[in-house]
């Protein structure tokens, strides 16, 4: 079984990533070395992306590791975009899930409105020895001021995909593995790696 090497340690994209690539063993960076800070300075989820992948796959010294890594964000109409690229801190540096998603819920709701149509966004980077390349996946729907169900991470339990009623939070999980920006993402990434 190929081993892929990921460049995050966020649980939630781990195990989304692990149930998404079943064919393949995945393995967070922070299980073969340890954890070190990744400047993530660029303006797109892209170079963000190649950004994390580059940093891990030369951290590990070997060769012939596979390593990929996600950059993702949600984004959100009547913000103008925001947060996007700055999902992961939009509360502050250190913010967690919960503050991200406070804060954006209020800042909606700041814009006199209920909600906004929104869409998240993945990149996925494949670094090895021989390539670079990168994927991208969306999903559209809108974006609440009320946070709803338990179920997902991040900014899933305000936000509910186009064409159903119920917010990330509340439906199956298997709702969101069909639609997700990053299973498209990584069903993309999934024909390069079968190639390389
Ligand atoms: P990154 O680790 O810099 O890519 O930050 C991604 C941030 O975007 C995470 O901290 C989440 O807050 C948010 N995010 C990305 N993908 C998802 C998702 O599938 N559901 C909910 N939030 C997500």
């Amino acid at each position: 079984m190929k081993k892929l090497v990921l460049a995050t340690s966020n649980k939630g994209k781990v195990r989304e990533i692990k149930e998404l690539c079943k064919e393949y063993e995945v393995v967070p960076y922070t299980d073969l070395i340890d954890a070190f800070e990744i400047i993530e300075d660029a303006d797109t989820f892209q170079e963000n992306a190649l950004i994390k992948a580059r940093a891990v796959y030369n951290a590990l010294g070997d060769e012939d590791a596979v390593v990929i890594a996600d950059d993702s964000g949600i984004s959100v109409d009547v913000l103008d975009g925001a947060p996007g690229i700055y999902s992961a801190r939009y509360a502050g540096v250190n913010a967690n899930d919960k503050e991200n998603l406070k804060k954006l819920m209020q800042d909606i709701k700041a814009q006199k409105v209920e909600n906004s149509p929104a869409h998240y966004t993945a990149a996925i980077a494949i670094v090895t020895k021989c390539i670079e390349k990168t994927v991208h996946g969306w999903m559209y729907g809108t974006a609440l001021t009320e946070a709803k169900g338990e179920g997902g991470f991040g900014y899933d339990p305000m936000f509910i995909p186009l064409g159903y009623e119920q917010t990330l939070g509340e439906l199956d999980e298997g709702v969101k593995k069909e639609l997700s920006h990053r299973s498209k993402a990584l069903h993309l990434a999934g024909k390069i790696l079968k190639i390389l």
